[in-house]
């Protein structure tokens, strides 16, 4: 029997079309929304209309592949064959879809290139009645594992230690899980169950059947968004979409709370095969015929031409927006890396830093970029000081800001941060017009590689940290701590 047609649809399916229920709540959040909040969600509303007409994966983070398999005890195969078609299934849709090669030796730093490793694809296979197999796929981004919080909290501090662990995971996370999306909470039971359970929950539309556990859920969302983190961590408007709880049975000594994230790409499909190995995507996703896409109103904004000069530079204040035409050139944590200790291949003076790992395809000699949206610009926070003295280069574009101690650096180098909207992957891969070169490829794989892009008005993006010493998200977080201090004080 053949599950690997069925299983890449359903890849195909949860990368490029999101659930109808997740769609649902952008779209009410974007009416709740304003300003920079609004315009945030406008691009990934656009980004998700593009995917789901396009075919093309909503966000270039195609995520690590997460399986969740009920296999009926009927069912023909056995669990190891169920688990091969998997593997298989992930290495062609790597390819069809197609998705970007995630996964990596931990030691070695090495990329297979085909989305398979030691313990990935993750699957978690349960043995049911029946003679059905039902496979639900989960791609999960590095930007919305990243903020993941445990607190073993004292128990005798009850639900007042689980709010505190909750809301501290929010502001931690700031706008690095492209806010606004899910945040699920569990706690009582082990370590392991617990991160179970609030990870299971992230995919449950639905309240909380258990009345005094709904109201919990009703609670703690009006307070995670009273924190204004917002879209993106920008403020103006919701900082989630809804918050999930629940909870398990626990040791009278230890009472473990569990925090997952999801981003606002809160991807899943699911297909069912029956024992003849017919298939069908039996979860509901959005179709052409869902989208309703609000007007974009053109965003006015300044013209930047790369390489820029520290004049033009300077010039620029936070909450500006910018559109950059030339060159940009990405790099994430490894690239950064190489630049400090081997210099960089290639000219960055005046040029604008990516912090984006793109989808890319060749196309006869040509490179061909899928999807390529930034990625959570804080894990370069140690690394991106001495990038900037050393190339030269004079604008840094990334999602979900950076450490207000580059402040300084940005104020002494006449640098600025831009903010794409975070996962708006097909928006930004359209103002691509050329791949220039790419650096680094065989070594460090796909994501990690250097990409050297020719773009036309790329944007809108907003200057987030100037070189005056403003950022909009110490902005932002400063208010959202204020309000913090007051809610756990209740
Ligand atoms: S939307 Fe943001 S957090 Fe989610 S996968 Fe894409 S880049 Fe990562």
């Amino acid at each position: 029997m053949n599950l690997t047609d069925g299983l890449v649809e359903a890849i195909r399916v949860a990368e490029t079309r999101l659930p109808k229920w997740v769609y649902e709540k952008l779209l009410e959040a974007y009416e709740k929304s304003e300003g920079r909040g609004k315009a945030q969600l406008a691009a990934v509303l656009k980004n998700i209309e593009i995917a789901a007409k396009e075919g093309k994966p909503m966000c270039q983070d195609t995520g690590l592949l997460v399986f969740h398999v009920k296999l009926g005890d009927q069912f023909p195969l056995k669990p190891w064959e169920v688990e091969e078609a998997i593997r298989e299934a992930a290495r062609r849709a790597t390819k069809e879809v197609p998705i970007r090669p995630n996964t990596m030796d931990p030691l070695s730093g090495k990329n297979p290139g085909d989305n398979t490793g030691k313990g990935v694809p993750v699957v978690h296979l349960e043995v049911v009645p029946g003679d059905e197999l039902v496979v639900s796929v989960r791609p999960k981004g590095g930007g919305s594992e990243y903020p993941s919080k445990l607190c073993m909290i004292p128990p005798s501090k009850g639900l007042k230690g689980v709010r505190e662990c909750l809301l501290n995971a929010v502001i931690e996370a700031g706008g690095k899980p492209c806010p606004p999306g899910i945040i699920s909470v569990a706690f009582g039971g082990t370590v392991e169950k617990a991160f179970e359970l609030a990870k299971e929950n992230l995919y449950r539309p639905s309240k909380h059947e258990e009345q005094r556990v709904a109201e919990l859920e009703e609670e703690f969302l009006k307070e995670v968004n009273d924190l204004g983190i917002g879209p993106m961590g920008l403020g103006g408007g919701p900082t989630v979409l809804d918050v999930k709880v629940d909870y398990l049975y626990r040791h009278p000594a230890s009472y473990p709370v569990a925090v997952a994230f999801n981003c606002w790409a809160a991807r899943e499909a699911t297909v069912k095969f029956d024992k003849d190995g017919n298939w069908e995507i039996v979860s509901e996703n959005v179709s052409e015929a869902d989208l309703r896409t609000p007007e974009l109103e053109a965003e006015e904004g300044i013209e930047l031409k790369l390489p820029v000069d520290e004049n033009e530079v300077r010039k620029l204040k936070a909450s500006d927006v910018v559109y950059l035409t030339g060159t940009i050139v990405t790099a994430r944590d490894e690239a950064h890396k190489k630049i400090i200790e081997e210099g960089s291949p290639i000219d960055l003076k005046g040029l604008a830093i990516y912090h984006c790992g793109p989808v890319v395809r060749k196309k006869g000699e040509e490179w061909e970029v899928i999807a390529a949206g930034p990625t959570t610009s804080a894990r370069m926070n140690a690394l991106q000081a001495e990038v900037l003295k050393k190339t030269g280069a004079r604008l840094v574009i990334g999602k979900g800001g950076m450490s207000d101690n580059l402040l300084k650096f940005f104020k002494e180098y006449g640098a600025a941060y831009l903010a794409f909207p975070g996962g708006a992957a097909l928006l930004a891969a359209k103002a691509i017009k050329k791949v220039k070169g790419v650096y680094w490829l065989e070594e460090l794989g796909m994501p990690e590689a250097m990409w050297v892009f020719e773009v036309e008005r790329f944007g809108p993006l907003i200057v987030a940290m100037d070189s005056h010493g403003n950022s909009l998200y110490k902005e932002v977080m400063d208010k959202a701590k204020k309000k913090l201090e007051e809610l756990v004080r209740e």
